[in-house]
């Protein structure tokens, strides 16, 4: 990636590319991202911009379905009105409605030590949990998956597997029956569901996700939705 100068303190500038904006990560000063090229960037219609995501997946047709509707809007929505995972995450904890049988930061808190046995292998000490969404009515601490800081961990019954955020190279999405379901890197045993009723809630978790993934690693391409 290109290198630009501080014009305040002559830093080396980093590219946010979540928002389309140079940051001294000194002074904190910010810049608009004059290159010809990647003005470009924004957009397929739906709002997610093309340097977040390559679309493989004939999303405008699916927009028909209301479900689908309700969750690229979602995802699209928190990209576009929140720069950072920490925003995102305050969005799912104040705005977005989390039943009983999930947890996000400061909603249901305490289902997120109820996990920590099952989790704590895979994950490193500290490691704080965002997300956590059980994935069955009988399951209570068996089936679920949580999302923490650095990485998405998906549990059985038996086993507990993780995906690092920086690790994500797609986002399957099955629209298929009634519902809508994301499978991270196409593998059938890493499903994210709707933490809530409805799929705006789904949304804003693949926008923390997508966030935190870009966050750990400003470089890395484009998630392909598929
Ligand atoms: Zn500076």
């Amino acid at each position: 990636m290109e290198e630009k100068k501080c014009g305040s303190c002559g830093a080396n500038l980093d590219f946010v590319r979540t928002r389309n904006l140079w940051v001294c990560p000194f002074c904190g000063s910010q810049y608009s991202n004059d290159s010809k090229a990647e003005d470009k960037e924004e957009d397929d219609g739906l709002g997610l911009s093309n340097a977040l995501f390559v679309i493989e997946k004939d999303l405008n047709s699916l927009m028909e379905k209301k479900r689908v509707a309700e969750f690229v809007n979602s995802l699209a929505f928190c990209l576009k009105n929140f720069g950072t995972s920490k925003e995102v995450g305050d969005y799912l904890s104040k705005k977005c409605h989390i039943k009983d049988d999930c947890a996000v930061t400061g909603v249901n808190e305490d289902k997120f030590k109820l996990i920590l046995p099952r989790i704590q292998a895979e994950t490193d000490p500290g490691e704080k949990v965002l997300v956590y969404v059980n994935k069955g009515i009988f399951s209570q601490g068996k089936e679920f998956y949580a999302v923490t800081e650095k990485r998405i961990l998906f549990a059985d019954k038996k086993s507990c597997k993780s995906i690092n955020h920086t690790d994500i190279g797609s986002f399957k999405l099955d629209d298929s029956i009634d519902t809508v379901a994301i499978y991270v890197n196409n593998s059938s045993s890493a499903q994210l569901v709707s933490p809530g009723n409805s799929f705006k809630e789904l949304g804003a978790v693949i926008a923390l996700i997508t966030l935190l993934s870009f966050e750990q690693d400003a470089d890395r391409e484009p998630i392909s939705i598929v």
